[in-house]
């Protein structure tokens, strides 16, 4: 048995597991026979204890692609490839993502059981929205193809963070692009009436993001840059670009050491905030940029979570229904900018329709900081809660570190249904995690 320290991305909490990487599928059913509790876990992208367990089944290895329809842009491909994998191939061939997160280092099978979404869930939903199928292997070594017509398996999965079963592999849906690059327009919003304004003024955009600087107070609270953006047409590139096709090349900076955490301070947060606005002195800009840059900034510096200390750090993303968003987020911005507790990165999304059983999505606007790891976070995120909760919101699993079992059950209006549904498909509660036991999902 081999034992090792395990943590996600924001490298808070740690814990010790057993971790056995699944070469085969014979693997994972002896696991599986052996009445002990097991979780999937992939790239380990989720930030909290999502993806903790004492024993846990890296699914990394499984890792092929097993067939690709060039007409329809069907993949089919085992859980443990990444988004990365999937670009390094495709995009030359003239297929990208239908969905991608804010980084290309995430499995398939996180990716639906996260049932992760982009900037453009507003245009064209999350991830499961373009998965075809999946195979599910249940606790009872049952191999499942889980269809969305199968609605009951497919949405308990679907942003059901592996309590259902292990994703072993699933069909996605690719869609064609000319080149690799992106035409992106830039826009300068003073505050966050007219942020909200250009959210509401660019709705045709396929992807749409903003960068807030939280710390910013007064007149100017939810001063922020929006970007918009669409794949780029050959004609828009040719020219400019010596390969209409390429895919991206890996990162060359690594953050090498953990950095002290004087130096994430208030300060630093305000000067890199400041940097970043003035950055950008036009109103508005178009430029064409490649994919990478436009889709995973972050990932051009390996290790960039070390930039929070040795104690880590979490990400607070929540979603506030539409009807609601204003009024919520500037009195959650006002609280975050009157504690003093600055988060260097502060994304706003706009989403689309989507009512579904667990997944986190719903219409309205979702809001994602990250915060450094300290004595005085969590009463302030508790508070925060209080308003998420009032506003008929919710947090992300996929973030999530802290929240109550009791926020949890509230917001997740359906949450009673789905683990009815678990109940049936994990009778013995094999599969579970550090989080589903603090959120009171498991055990039953
Ligand atoms: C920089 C950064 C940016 C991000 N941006 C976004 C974003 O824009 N939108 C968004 O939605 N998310 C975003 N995320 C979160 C990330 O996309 C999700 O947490 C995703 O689930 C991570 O995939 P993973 O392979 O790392 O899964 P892990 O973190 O390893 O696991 C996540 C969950 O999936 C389950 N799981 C993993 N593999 C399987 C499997 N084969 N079968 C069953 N269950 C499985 C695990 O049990 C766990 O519950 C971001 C994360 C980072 C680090």
């Amino acid at each position: 048995m081999f034992v090792q320290e395990v943590y996600n991305w924001g490298r808070y909490p740690r814990q010790y597991a057993e971790v056995v990487p699944v070469r085969d599928l014979e693997t994972l059913s002896e696991k599986l026979s052996s009445s002990q509790p097991w979780l999937a876990r992939g790239m380990g992208r989720s930030y909290g204890d999502t993806a903790l367990s004492s024993q846990i089944l890296d699914m990394l290895p499984l890792k092929h692609f097993l067939r690709f329809d060039e007409q329809t842009g069907e993949l089919e491909a085992l859980a443990g490839a990444t988004l990365d994998d999937v670009l390094k191939v495709f995009v030359p061939k003239g297929w990208f993502l239908p969905v991608t997160p804010g980084t290309k280092y995430v499995s398939l099978g996180g990716a639906l059981a996260a049932d992760v979404h982009g900037k453009n869930h507003h245009s064209e939903g999350s991830f499961s929205k373009h998965v075809r199928s999946f195979s599910l292997l249940t606790e009872k070594g049952e191999l499942l193809e889980v269809s969305p017509e199968n609605v009951d398996m497919f949405q308990s999965t679907a942003g059901g963070m592996g309590l259902t079963g292990i994703i072993v592999k699933l069909v996605l849906r690719l869609k064609p692009i000319e080149t690799s690059y992106i035409r992106q327009e830039s826009f300068k919003a003073r505050n966050l009436d007219e942020i909200f304004a250009l959210f509401e003024a660019t709705q045709y955009a396929t992807y749409s993001v903003a960068w807030i600087n939280c710390l910013s107070q007064g007149q100017a609270l939810g001063r922020s840059i929006l970007m918009t953006g669409e794949h780029a047409f050959s004609d828009q590139v040719r020219g400019l670009k010596k390969t209409l096709l390429a895919s991206h090349s890996n990162p060359k900076l690594v953050m090498p050491v953990d950095l002290p955490e004087v130096a994430l301070n208030p300060f630093s947060i305000k000067a890199f905030n400041l940097l970043y606005y003035h950055k950008q002195i036009a109103d508005k800009s178009t430029s064409i940029v490649h994919y990478d840059p436009f889709f995973y900034p972050l990932d051009s510096i390996l290790h960039w979570n070390r930039m929070y200390g040795k104690r880590g750090f979490t990400q607070y993303q929540f979603v506030i229904p539409q009807e609601a968003g204003l009024p919520t987020m500037r009195s959650i911005l006002q609280k975050i900018a009157q504690s003093g507790q600055g988060s260097f990165l502060a994304v706003l999304k706009a989403f689309g329709e989507q009512n579904d059983l667990i997944s986190f999505p719903m219409k309205g606007y979702t809001l994602a900081l990250d915060f450094a790891i300290s004595d005085q976070l969590f009463p302030l995120l508790d508070r925060l809660d209080e308003m998420v909760l009032d506003a008929g919101g919710r947090l992300y699993l996929a973030k999530d570190v802290r929240m109550s079992a009791d926020l949890f059950h509230k917001s997740y209006t359906r949450s009673a249904e789905w683990i009815e549904i678990l109940k049936g498909l994990n009778p013995n509660c094999t599969f579970r995690s550090v989080q589903s036991d603090r959120l009171k999902i498991t055990p039953w």
